[in-house]
């Protein structure tokens, strides 16, 4: 079944749509990867960390993404210099996406976006399960089961999808960046070597608590 899912940040006022999804149209994968567990943790969101240190993150084709209100609270943090943008709602401090430069076309969505609106339908519902678990070599803990090299099937289907948005154009109305001048929409921070750093204790690899 093709739908619309509603998008909202935890307190409402950021909202947007993802039009067309289907568990054809997006690809869903647990991240174990320490960036991630940074960035939450930077954010102060590691309630949205499984107990593995893992991200429910749903990939998706930029174009299919759009912010209707809240757009002036959104903003992003770079861990490092190059590292990828991660768009957060500066009010509540909802993940909203991560994305690369836009000739990289996806947008990487923690789930509880899909989950806060009234209109909000179970992820795997509206998705199916995730298909694998990538980086858990990064994991707190045990890696689970298949986390820490990704099957080929995972692998084919990840590339498959980006080279599929990339061929379709499906990078623009990019929801985070300006066509004209390919520039950031929003206000962009990156953490210093010394903000990075301190982020690293809370983060896997390590074993978990006792
Ligand atoms: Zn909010
Ligand atoms: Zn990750």
């Amino acid at each position: 079944m093709i739908r619309d899912v509603e998008l909202q940040c935890r307190c409402g006022k950021v909202h947007g749509w993802l039009r067309g999804a289907s568990p054809d149209a997006v690809n869903r994968v647990v991240c174990y990867c320490d960036d991630c567990q940074a960035f939450l943790h930077h954010l102060g969101r590691a309630d949205l960390l499984d107990e593995r240190g893992g991200s429910d993150i749903v990939q998706v084709a930029p174009s299919t993404i759009s912010f209707d209100r809240g757009r002036e609270l959104i903003a992003a943090v770079r861990l490092t210099p190059k590292a990828i943008y991660r768009w957060y709602a500066s009010c509540c401090k909802a993940p909203l996406g991560n994305t690369a430069e836009p000739r990289l076309p996806f947008v990487g969505i923690v789930t509880e976006l899909f989950q806060r609106a009234p209109s909000a339908r179970p992820c795997d519902e509206v998705f199916g399960a995730p298909r694998g678990r990538l980086y858990g070599k990064f994991a707190v803990g045990e890696p689970p089961p298949g986390s820490v090299r990704p099957g080929v099937r995972l692998m084919v289907c990840m590339i498959g999808k980006l080279l599929g948005w990339k061929l379709r154009g499906a990078a623009w109305p990019h929801p985070f960046f300006d066509r004209a001048s390919g520039e950031p929409k929003y206000p962009v921070t990156v953490l210093s070597t010394a903000e990075r750093d301190a982020l690293r204790p809370l983060c896997g690899p390590r074993p978990a608590r006792a």
